[in-house]
């Protein structure tokens, strides 16, 4: 009750009544309340003032809601002139390719929204797109930066800590302290592209544990060299050339990483596994590669009525096992969560498996789950999951790839291969200049 309130009733209640009675208005004896409940009078209720209009609810925000929004996450080199390679791009080429951006109605996210988003913490733009630049070359400071400005971009700059100037792998094209200073004051987020930019799946021989070691040197170390030189906290993990095994992701997860990145293009949902977040590897020599992130191909519905639409499963699916997940249990089982696809027919659905064929499975319409087991056990390294499936009459397939290899054996020469995604439309970084 407001103190306006209390005195309009005190003065309508003075010509009527003794002030005895005012004093028994329990409003009016706020400090005292307890002496109320003393009165030998039977305290009536107060005289019912003119309903109150309803107290507002308090205003919750609106929950947000992270899968509404899908990502696609752009992987850029270097920005020169005259292209030494197909990781270069002409900073006019850049500048069209940010244009694109905008025109196909994308909305330019910063790292932190990109995480919060991730969390579950921020709502994103339907359609989003988070620009990444790697290896901390002087041309991201120089050129493509004034050019990002322009736009009102926000981009990440994920630097290898032994190429920045004064560490043991510096360059002329190396970016100092101070310039990554410089931008992280501006607002550009600044994450980890491991130590030493080498192939973290390479055993080289080394034992077990320290190869282990060795990968969480690189992870560990770079972020943390990063967080102490420049008082932020590093979040974030692109790997070098994209590659990544089990073990690697295991520790990049350990190390504190939120999110890790490979260059596998895909449209990113929520439900994608943290740490294998496909990238689009940008160059200049493949437009197509820009092309298909603008159209967020490798995940979501797309092709015309009638055809048959082939997609990533990755890019857009739950499964089990993941997208280049090594499995030992020679009869994995084989689950995927199909609600990307929209609502499929169930007597339509058919999953296959390469080199053994149809196996069964069982279709849950209320998860949209299915699982199944292969009939026989796996002998191959590597095998392709191919679930095909009718939605509104028409034939849709999708596709993941996963690796297979059998309990103690020891990893060959291919395991390095294995392990890694298969890389779609060329799209693997290529090796640093
Ligand atoms: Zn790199």
């Amino acid at each position: 009750m407001t103190r306006k309130f209390a005195f309009l009733l005190l003065a309508l209640a003075l010509p009527l009544s003794g002030c005895e009675k005012i004093k028994s208005l329990p409003f009016l004896k706020k400090k005292k309340p307890v002496e109320v409940v003393q009165q030998p009078v039977p305290v009536a209720p107060p005289p019912a003032p003119a309903p109150k209009p309803a107290p507002k609810p308090p205003e919750e925000p609106p929950k947000p809601d992270p899968s509404k929004s899908a990502v696609v996450v752009l992987c850029y080199h270097r920005f020169e002139d005259r292209p030494k390679d197909s990781l270069a791009l002409k900073p006019v080429d850049f500048e069209l390719q940010l244009q694109s951006i905008k025109d196909n109605g994308f909305a330019v996210v910063s790292m932190s929204d990109f995480l919060a988003w991730r969390r579950g913490e921020k709502q994103i733009p339907e359609k989003s797109c988070l620009i990444t630049i790697d290896d901390g070359y002087r041309t991201g400071y120089e050129v493509a930066w004034p050019i990002l400005k322009k736009f009102g971009y926000p981009f990440t700059m994920f630097v290898y800590t032994n190429y920045i100037k004064g560490q043991p792998n510096a360059g002329g094209q190396s970016l100092a302290w101070r310039e990554l200073e410089e931008m992280r004051d501006a607002g550009v987020d600044i994450q980890s592209h491991t130590v030493s930019h080498l192939d973290l799946r390479s055993k080289k021989g080394r034992a077990p544990e320290v190869y282990e070691q060795w990968v969480r040197d690189e992870l560990v170390n770079s972020k943390r060299l990063l967080e102490q030189q420049l008082g932020i906290s590093v979040k974030a993990l692109a790997y070098p050339f994209g590659n990544h095994n089990a073990e690697v992701r295991r520790i990049a997860m350990e190390a504190g990483y939120e999110v890790a990145f490979s260059v596998y293009g895909q449209r990113l949902t929520y439900h994608n596994a943290p740490e294998q977040l496909g990238r689009y590897a940008i160059e200049s020599s493949k437009p197509q590669i820009f092309e298909s992130a603008m159209k967020m191909a490798g995940g979501g519905a797309g092709a015309d009525a009638g055809s048959v639409v082939s997609q990533l499963a990755a890019s857009s699916m739950i499964t089990q096992p993941m997208e280049g997940e090594t499995v030992t249990d020679p009869r994995p089982v084989i689950k995927a969560n199909l609600s990307t696809l929209g609502v499929i027919d169930p007597g339509s659905l058919e999953v296959r498996l390469s080199g053994v064929g149809p196996i069964p499975v069982k279709y849950d319409p209320e998860t949209k789950i299915f699982t199944g087991q292969p009939p026989q056990k796996l002998r191959d390294p590597s095998y392709t999951v191919l679930v095909s499936a009718k939605v509104k009459g028409r034939k849709t397939e999708v596709r993941w790839s996963f690796n297979y290899g059998a309990p103690g054996a020891t990893a060959a020469a291919p395991a390095a291969q294995t392990e890694a995604p298969p890389v779609p439309k060329k799209q693997k970084e290529k090796r640093r200049p």
